[in-house]
Order: C-alpha cells, then sequence, then structure tokens
C-alpha cells in the first residue's frame, strides 16, 4: 500500500468487500493501463476490512476500468422526447427541475411529484433525498430499485421481528454447522461470501450445506443436498421440514413459549404438510425431505441465508416469514452461526432501508404509518406537525400505472437504470414515454433510461463523492473521494440540496460536507435497532469500518453487539417475535397449456445488474459475451433445438430472443435467462420483456423470478 492509497468498498453488490485503491502512476513502476491504453487505477482487496479480509471477486479488482467510460458530464435538457438533448448550465437544469415541481404541487399536489433512488447512492445522497421528499414536500413518493430487491426481506423482518434488520454476520459462516440457501446463487451473485462458507464447509466434513434452487448453480454443485424444487414450492418445503420436526420432537418449546406468538397458528398450518404431499408438490423425493430435516434437526447452529429466489416472488413476505419460522421453532437465532440471514443485492441497499429509501419507510427504520415515528422526524427536523403524510409513498410499480393514469407528474430517477430492470418492460417503457416531465440523474450516458429523461444531471459516482455504505452484516464503511469528478458532476446529496434551496428550504439543508449530512442523520438512528449514533466520518476514518449497533457512549440505552436478538428479546410491541402461518399459494402466473414453461431469471457472476458499468470493461465482456437460455436436453429434444439455436421466448407481455444453451443444470419445464441485457447490449433480448409485475401483497415486490412462458425456435 502507498501513501496514497485509498481504502474503500466496492460498488457492486451487498457482501460490501473492502477494496484498496491505488493511482495508475506509482513510482518506478508502469503505468497501469486498460486494454485500450487508458491509464486506470489499480484495485486490490483491503485485507484489514472485517468483512472481506482482502478477497474480492472479478466485479471488484475490475472496477475502475469503467469510471471513465461513457461518463455523463454536463446538464441536458430538452422539452420533449422527440427533440435531441442540448447541453444547458447546471443553473438552467436546476431551475428546470424546481420550476416543474412548484407547478406540480401547485396543480396536482405533493403526491405527484416522484423520486425512484437506488442501493447505488450513499447513505448521505438518500438522507437528504428522505428529508427533502417525505419531510419538507409532504410526499412519501420516494421507492428505489430495492424494492426490485430486498423488500420482501425488509417486511419479512419487520412483521416477524418488529423491526427490519438482518440479526446475523459474517462470522456466523465460519462457524455454522448447516447452511440452509435457499433462493441465492450465492457463488455467483455474494462470491467472497461463499467462498468463506466454502472454506469452512470443505475443512470440516461435518458441516452440512443444503441448496434449494430449481437450477444445479454453481452454489448447488458443491452442496451435500441439492433441493431442486419445482419454481413456487418454497414454502410447501419449509413448512414440509417444519412438520418434520414437530413431529420427531425437535423443536425448542422453551424458546417457543418465552420468547415467541402465534406459533398454535402455525402449528395448525404445518399439520397439512406431510412429507408424502410436500415432496410431490415440491418435485423432490422424501428422502430428499427428510434428510433436509435431519440436517436441520442434528445441526446445533443452523445459518439460512436467502436472496432474489425468495424476495423476487409474489409470497416473498410469506416466504421470509416462513424461513424465520424455522429459526423461531428451534431457536436458531442470536447465537453464532445461526440465524435468518438476507444476502443484500446492493452495494448501499442496507443503507438505504436505514434512512427511509422506501415508500413506506422513514429514517431510522420508522414506517410512514406509524404517527409516532412521523411525529419524531418531523420534531427532529423541525417541521409543523403532520407535515409528513400518514399515507405511504407509489412503490416502484404504482409509479408506472400512476405514468399512465396521469397521477405522477413528474418523476426524478437517480443511479438506476429502470428501462431494463423493471417487470413488464413494454409496459413500463411506454409509462415512462407517456412521462410529463422526468429527470435522469446519473454518472453514465448512453443508458437505456436516458432515453426518456427530459434533464439529464451528471452524477459524481463511487470513488468522486465521499460518503458511507452500509453490508449485509451492518458494517458501514466510508468511502473516500480519490479523484475529481469528470466534466460538471457532481455528488447526488449536492444535487438534492441545489433543488432544495430552489424550492426555499435552504435552512433545512445547510450542509457544506457530507460527513455533516452523515452527523446529523446518525443523530435520528439513536434508540433504533439500527442505532449509529457513534459512528461519524471521522471516527470511520480513523478506525475503519464500523458495525451497527453502536450507540454514542453514554447517550443511549442500546448496547453494541455483533448480533441482533440475542436475549430472546424482540422489537416487537409485546418484546416477542412473531411466528407468520401460511399455506403455500404457488406462482402468479403459473404454466398452462398456452405458455407451458416457467421461465427464471438470475444473475451471472462477471455482470452487475443493467452493464451500466460491467458492460464497459473488456474482462467481463468476454466473461460473459451474450444473453442465453438454458433450456434441459429433454425440452430442447422436444423442440428440435440444439445447442446454440436462436429460441423465441413468448410470454403474455412481449417477446425476446436468446440463443440456446442445452443444459442439464435446469429441470425439465423450467428455463434460466440472465437479467442483465438490455436495449442498448443486445437486440430483442430483454428478461424484463416477458416478466410480470404481480407483486407480494405485503412488500410489494413484483415475482421477477418466474412468469409462464411459450418457446418457439427461430
Ligand atoms: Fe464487490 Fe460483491 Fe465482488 Fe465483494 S463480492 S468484490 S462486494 S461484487
Amino acid at each position: 500500500m502507498t501513501t496514497d492509497t485509498t481504502k474503500t468498498l466496492c460498488p457492486y453488490c451487498g457482501v460490501g468487500c473492502g477494496l484498496e485503491v491505488s493511482p495508475p502512476a506509482q513510482p518506478g513502476k508502469a503505468v497501469n493501463r486498460d486494454s485500450q491504453g487508458t491509464p486506470i487505477w489499480k484495485v486490490q482487496g483491503d485485507r484489514t476490512h472485517p468483512s472481506s479480509q482482502g478477497m474480492v471477486c472479478v466485479k471488484g479488482a475490475t472496477v475502475a476500468e469503467s469510471l471513465s467510460k461513457d461518463r455523463l458530464l454536463y446538464p441536458m435538457v430538452r422539452d420533449s422526447l422527440d427533440e435531441p438533448f442540448r447541453r444547458a448550465s447546471w443553473e438552467e437544469a436546476l431551475d428546470r427541475v424546481a420550476s416543474r415541481i412548484k407547478t406540480v404541487l401547485s396543480t396536482q399536489g405533493p403526491e405527484a411529484v416522484c423520486m425512484y433512488g437506488s442501493g447505488q447512492l450513499q447513505t448521505e445522497d438518500y438522507y437528504v433525498a428522505q428529508k427533502l421528499l417525505k419531510g419538507c414536500l409532504g410526499t412519501n413518493n420516494f421507492d428505489s430499485n430495492s424494492r426490485l430487491c430486498m423488500s420482501s426481506a425488509v417486511a419479512g423482518y419487520s412483521q416477524s421481528f418488529g423491526s427490519d434488520g438482518p440479526p446475523c454476520c459474517y462470522e456466523d459462516l465460519d462457524v455454522t454447522d448447516c447452511a440452509f440457501i435457499i433462493g441465492s446463487n450465492t457463488a455467483e451473485c455474494h462470491p467472497i461470501i461463499f467462498n468463506r462458507l466454502r472454506k469452512h464447509h470443505k475443512k470440516n466434513p461435518k458441516v452440512k450445506m443444503i441448496v434449494v434452487d430449481p437450477r444445479k448453480t454453481t452454489t448447488a454443485e458443491a452442496a451435500d443436498l441439492h433441493l431442486a424444487i419445482k419454481p413456487g414450492t418454497d414454502i410447501d418445503l419449509l413448512n414440509g421440514i417444519a412438520h418434520l420436526l414437530m413431529r420427531w420432537g425437535r423443536i425448542d418449546t422453551f424458546f417457543i413459549d418465552e420468547c415467541t406468538s402465534n406459533f398454535p397458528a402455525y402449528a395448525e398450518v404445518i399439520q397439512h404438510y406431510p412429507p408424502e404431499v410436500v415432496a410431490k408438490r415440491c418435485g423432490i423425493s422424501v428422502k430428499e425431505l427428510e434428510t433436509a430435516a435431519h440436517y436441520w434437526a442434528d445441526s446445533e447452529r443452523v445459518l439460512s441465508m436467502w436472496s432474489m429466489g425468495v424476495n423476487q416472488s409474489s409470497e416473498g413476505t410469506a416466504k421470509v416469514r416462513t424461513i424465520i419460522n424455522l429459526h423461531l421453532m428451534t431457536a436458531q437465532i442470536g447465537k453464532p452461526g445461526s440465524g435468518p440471514f438476507s444476502l443484500t443485492g446492493q452495494p448501499n441497499a442496507m443503507g438505504g432501508r436505514e434512512t427511509g429509501g422506501l415508500s413506506h419507510i422513514l429514517p431510522g427504520y420508522r414506517v410512514v404509518k406509524n404517527p409516532q415515528h412521523r411525529a419524531e422526524l418531523e420534531e427532529f427536523w423541525q417541521l409543523p406537525a403532520g407535515q409528513i403524510s400518514p399515507v405511504p409513498g407509489l412503490a416502484a410499480w404504482d409509479i408506472i400505472t400512476g405514468l399512465e393514469t396521469g397521477d405522477v407528474g413528474m418523476l426524478w430517477i437517480a443511479a438506476t437504470n429502470p428501462a431494463v430492470s423493471l417487470p413488464d418492460l413494454e409496459r413500463s417503457k411506454a409509462a415512462l414515454m407517456r412521462s410529463p416531465f422526468t429527470v435522469y440523474q446519473d454518472a453514465y450516458y448512453p443508458t437505456e433510461t436516458a432515453e426518456f429523461a427530459h434533464v439529464l444531471l451528471p452524477a459524481a459516482q463511487w470513488s468522486e463523492k465521499t460518503g458511507t455504505m452500509t453490508n449485509s452484516e451492518r458494517v458501514v464503511t466510508l468511502c473516500k473521494a480519490f479523484r475529481t469528478p469528470p466534466g460538471e458532476a457532481k455528488a447526488d446529496w449536492k444535487i438534492f440540496v441545489e433543488v432544495a434551496r430552489r424550492l426555499g428550504f435552504g435552512d433545512k439543508f445547510p450542509y457544506s460536507t457530507s460527513a455533516e449530512v452523515y452527523d446529523e442523520y446518525a443523530q435520528v438512528t439513536r434508540d433504533r435497532v439500527c442505532d449509529m449514533s457513534g459512528i461519524s466520518h471521522a471516527r470511520l476514518a480513523a478506525q475503519g469500518p464500523l458495525q451497527w449497533p453502536l450507540p454514542k457512549e453514554k447517550e443511549s440505552r442500546l448496547p453494541a453487539v455483533k448480533r441482533l436478538y440475542t436475549d430472546g428479546r424482540f422489537p416487537s410491541p409485546d418484546g416477542r417475535a412473531r411466528f407468520g402461518a401460511y399455506h403455500s399459494r404457488g406462482l402468479a402466473e403459473p404454466p398452462d397449456p398456452d405458455y407451458p414453461y416457467v421461465l427464471t431469471t438470475g444473475r451471472l457472476y462477471g455482470h452487475w445488474h443493467t452493464q451500466t458499468r460491467t458492460g464497459r470493461i473488456d474482462k467481463i465482456k468476454q466473461m460473459h459475451p451474450n444473453p442465453f437460455i438454458e433450456i434441459h436436453p429433454r425440452d430442447a429434444a422436444n423442440l428440435d433445438v440444439q445447442e446454440n439455436d436462436l429460441v423465441e421466448v413468448q410470454s403474455r407481455r412481449g417477446t425476446s430472443r436468446f440463443p440456446a444453451k442445452v443444459t442439464k443444470a435446469i429441470s425439465p419445464g423450467t428455463v434460466f435467462v440472465p437479467m442483465h441485457w438490455g436495449a442498448l447490449w443486445a437486440d430483442k433480448a430483454e428478461a424484463n420483456a416477458l416478466t410480470h409485475h404481480i407483486s407480494c401483497p405485503d412488500s410489494l415486490q413484483p415475482e421477477l423470478k418466474a412468469c409462464a412462458v411459450q418457446l418457439v425456435p427461430v
């Protein structure tokens, strides 16, 4: 490490690996360059980071290659979508944005103003946006792409425990007796977590790994037991395991009596899940089901991990709660090596949740519907009583329908690419096309979403602004700026502040640095589950990454702990965790004679989301050059499809085309398509042209993981 090396955090996934970044030119060494000869910053893992200890995957290692490519350098504006953009000054662009907000406020009211953000934003960006929209403007219409990613985990934790907040930490990966991975291709999507678990698993033959996934993923290949269940039967499986644990008397009645509620309703439900019934529904053998239940029963410490395969479901919250139920009935929570652990998708989706970055929540794990929570925020922000709306704002899909009906008068999108990532993409794009006024604030240009904007605002990205991010194990890392933003790009929080000042709220946003923003935000978390009142930029700079809860000494009633709920007390009104009693409802759109296959979507090891960065990195493009569709050999034979043949995939909403990858990794009747390719990167190969928007009624998270399709060889 040289003296000009900066310690920071990888800006991709929620594992949150520490990075060390050094300038391209080092004394006595050749300048570090990419394949086009452009000097690039040198990136390596930070051995001192507590979450990753020096490990990085290909995305973290190559991130610097994307920093200077295709950047949005200046504000640009246009009056209508059929005009070309013209360069504008910041003054003109920001005046346009503020003027439009004023007009919408006076003609349609605050509920017509919307912002759609992203887990790529830093905590300081998120917090300033919440204060502006939810506090000053009086609308809760701030939602983010976390709605597509983690909102079922948020709802599941909140309903079971009384608060959001993953209770586990990465150290649990090193000491668990049984890892139960469901709906997560951890090896590809959270590789450093998987490497750590795999090391423990390999070293300790008694440690078991169960993977539940309709695909034989890289993760499943490493498992002792792979349960290739039919899509949509997760709750059947989980209730089936619970049934056996109950039948065998392998439950913790003391914990259930002392620390939980609603067990009788749950016990009644799981009676209806005997092994023969469950095995048939899930498409596995009774023996496999019993083996999974034995692994649970015989393990002192069981660690469940899940990600999009559970969350992106029309019964996502029920799935999360049904996982948590297993931990509650066996007291597998709050102790080393055990607990329910959601693997967060994005680098700061956790920070987004902490700051209130979904339309039903408020900073400090508060919720919009709670009058006391609103009053606390109003007092803290020195706003009149009743200023914060008691009505949850529009969630991601509501914004689309709001554009269709004309109820949304202006949409401000920041750091995300919804013209690739939203479900039912043709309908989503048509709605974006109808938007009367869209501001798109991003680091890159072109992107698919820029096509739908009236104003483009160039944002400084990771490496060019200082702020914090929280990873999946609640560790907060300071990401210091080490480069100058290109052109006229500015930090997102600064852009929000400039608009706030134009709207007459300057006195509420007196910050001159992101450290000042953080200091204010940290105080609003005091005495909350996510208490980080003891964290500041200065402390992070001096001590390195810190895990919450970390209360300010002597000023909080909460202790700093590594794991949540170690004492069996939960932040619910009665201090107990609540069992959720759910029967399986299955897929929202099951296959039928017209659309006989189930399409499931997912990610690949190298690419990130919609390729805004990774599509501009040579090594990753070579690794994953094209989209594809995985088809089981039996289905391929029935369709007369050979390897690499082009297959048209049709759903009730649209069509896309992909070359076939014929593989036994996918179950017969199910096909898989990666979600990374938008219109910019491939022709008619968008996974989300096929998916539907039907969502979990509790989390409002769409079922991006499964829809019914027909396959037609081209
Ligand atoms: Fe970055 Fe995630 Fe890879 Fe770690 S595992 S280097 S956080 S993309």
